[in-house]
C-alpha cells in the first residue's frame, strides 16, 4: 500500500512515495527555486540522488515530472492516495481529512491565518486532484493535534471578541511531528497509553514544544502563528509585542518590516550575528565568538524554561523527547538543556547522549522516570499512515 506525500511551499515541492505499512520511502524528492530560472528538481532513491535543472518550470510542471518518473519506476499505478501537509487548520480540523469540495473550501477560509502557507498547499491539492482524479486525497494538518488544548491553553488574555472576530488564539504548529514522536517515544519508553505525560521537543529550524498527556497535545508553544514561543533559527518566539511599536517608530518604518525582521533576522541568526544553522553557531560559541555563545546560552535557556512551564498542564513529567535536526544531532543543546532541568529529577548520562548524538535513537539520562530521550521524527510517514489509515476505512 504505497501512498504519494506530498509537501508544497510557496516556491518548493517536496514529494516521496512511502509503504506506511512497512515504513518503507520508495523514493523522495524535492523541486526547489520553482517559477524561477533556477528551478531544480532533485530525487532520491536507494541511496542515489539526481538532479535535473527545470528552468522557469513552476509546481504543475515539477509534479508532472514527478508523476512521469513513478511511472518509470512503476511506482504509480500502486498508489492508494495522495497525503498532503496542510499547515493552517484554523479551528476547523482536529484530524485529517479526505479531501472534498467542503473541505478546499474550509483550507481557502484558513487563508488569512496562514497566508504563506496555505496557498502553495492549496497549488499542490489542486495540481495533484487533476494528476489523479480518481485517488483519494488527503489533508493533514500541522495544527490538528492542537485542537485537543483547553480554552485555558489556547485563550490569549486580549479582548474576548477578538478571537471570534478575527480568529485569535493559539493554534500550534508541529503537530504531525508531535504526535509522531509521541507515539514513537511510548513505544521506546513502555509507557502506558492511557497514562503518560511527555513534553515533545521539536527542534529544527522551527522550534516548537508540546505537553502530551495521554496522547493528546494539552498546550503547545507556538500560537496564532509559529512566530510564538521558542527562540528558532531565524525567529525570534515570544517577546514584548511592544517591542514592534517601539522599533518601528525609532526607525520611523512600518511595523510589517519588524514583524518581518522578527521572523527572518532574529533567534540564532539575530543574537549571534552569525548563521540560523546551529551547527555554526555552535562552533563558533566552541571557538570563543562572545554572540555565538549567548546564542546558544539562550536557545537552551528559553528552551529549559519552556519545557518546564509545560510541566504544569501535565502535572508530572515522565518522559523528555528531542527531535528535529537540533533535538537529534546536537549533544550540546541536549546536554545543557537536561542540565538545567535537573530539579525536575532529570539526571544526564553523557556517554549515551553522545551515543546518540550520531545516528541512534534512544535515552540519554540514567533515571527510568523521568527520562530524557532522542526520537527521529518522520513526518512524511505520519502524513503516509493517515492517508493509508482513511484509504482503509474507505474501503479502497
Ligand atoms: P527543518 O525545520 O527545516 O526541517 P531540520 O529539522 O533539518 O530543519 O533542522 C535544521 C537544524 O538542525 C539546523 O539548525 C541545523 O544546524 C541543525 N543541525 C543539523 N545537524 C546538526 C548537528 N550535527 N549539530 C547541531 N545542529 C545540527
Amino acid at each position: 500500500m504505497n501512498v504519494l506525500v506530498l509537501n508544497c511551499g510557496s516556491s518548493s515541492l517536496k514529494f516521496a512515495v512511502i509503504d506506511p505499512g512497512a515504513s518503507v520511502e520508495h523514493v523522495s524528492g524535492i523541486g526547489q527555486r520553482l517559477g524561477t530560472p533556477e528551478a531544480t528538481l532533485d530525487i532520491k532513491r536507494n541511496g542515489s540522488k539526481s538532479s535535473r535543472a527545470m528552468p522557469g518550470a513552476a509546481h504543475g510542471e515539477a509534479l508532472r515530472a514527478v508523476v512521469e518518473e513513478l511511472r518509470s519506476l512503476g511506482l504509480a499505478d500502486a498508489l492508494v492516495g495522495v497525503g498532503h501537509r496542510v499547515v493552517h487548520g484554523g479551528s476547523k480540523f482536529s484530524g485529517s481529512m479526505p479531501i472534498t469540495p467542503e473541505v478546499i473550501a474550509k483550507i481557502e477560509e484558513c487563508v488569512p491565518l496562514g497566508p504563506l502557507h496555505n496557498p502553495p498547499n492549496l497549488v499542490g491539492i489542486k495540481i495533484a486532484k487533476e494528476l489523479f482524479p480518481e485517488l483519494l486525497q488527503v489533508a493533514v494538518f500541522d495544527t490538528a493535534f492542537h485542537q485537543t488544548m483547553p480554552a485555558v491553553a489556547y485563550t490569549y488574555p486580549v479582548p474576548y471578541e477578538w478571537q471570534d472576530s478575527y480568529g485569535v488564539r493559539r493554534y500550534g504548529f508541529h503537530g504531525t511531528s508531535h504526535r509522531f514522536v509521541a507515539k514513537q517515544a511510548l513505544a521506546q519508553t513502555g509507557l502506558p497509553t492511557g497514562d503518560h505525560a511527555i513534553v515533545t521537543a521539536h527542534l529544527g529550524n522551527g522550534c516548537s514544544c508540546t505537553a502530551v498527556r495521554n496522547g493528546k497535545s494539552v498546550d503547545t508553544t507556538m500560537g496564532l502563528t509559529p512566530l510564538e514561543g521558542l527562540m528558532m533559527g531565524t525567529r525570534s518566539g515570544s517577546v514584548d509585542p511592544a517591542i514592534v511599536g517601539h522599533v518601528a517608530a525609532a526607525r520611523k518604518g512600518p511595523a510589517e518590516k519588524v514583524l518581518d525582521d522578527l521572523n527572518k533576522k532574529s533567534g540564532l541568526l539575530g543574537v549571534s550575528g552569525l548563521s540560523n544553522d546551529m551547527r555554526a553557531v555552535e562552533e563558533a560559541a566552541a571557538g570563543g565568538h562572545e554572540r555565538a555563545r549567548l546564542a546558544l546560552d539562550l536557545f537552551c535557556y528559553t528552551l529549559a524554561k519552556s519545557i518546564a512551564g509545560l510541566v504544569v498542564p501535565l502535572g508530572r513529567l515522565d518522559a523528555l523527547v528531542f527531535t528535529g535536526g537540533i533535538g537529534e544531532n546536537s549533544t550540546t543543546v541536549r546536554a545543557r538543556t537536561v542540565g538545567l532541568l535537573g530539579f525536575l529529577g532529570l539526571e544526564l548520562d553523557a556517554a549515551a547522549n553522545a551515543v546518540h548524538g550520531k545516528g541512534q535513537r534512544g535515552r540519554i539520562t540514567t533515571g527510568e522516570r523521568p527520562q530524557a530521550l532522542v526520537v527521529a521524527t518522520n513526518e512524511e510517514l505520519m502524513i503516509a499512515m493517515d492517508t493509508a489509515e482513511i484509504a482503509r476505512g474507505n474501503g479502497r
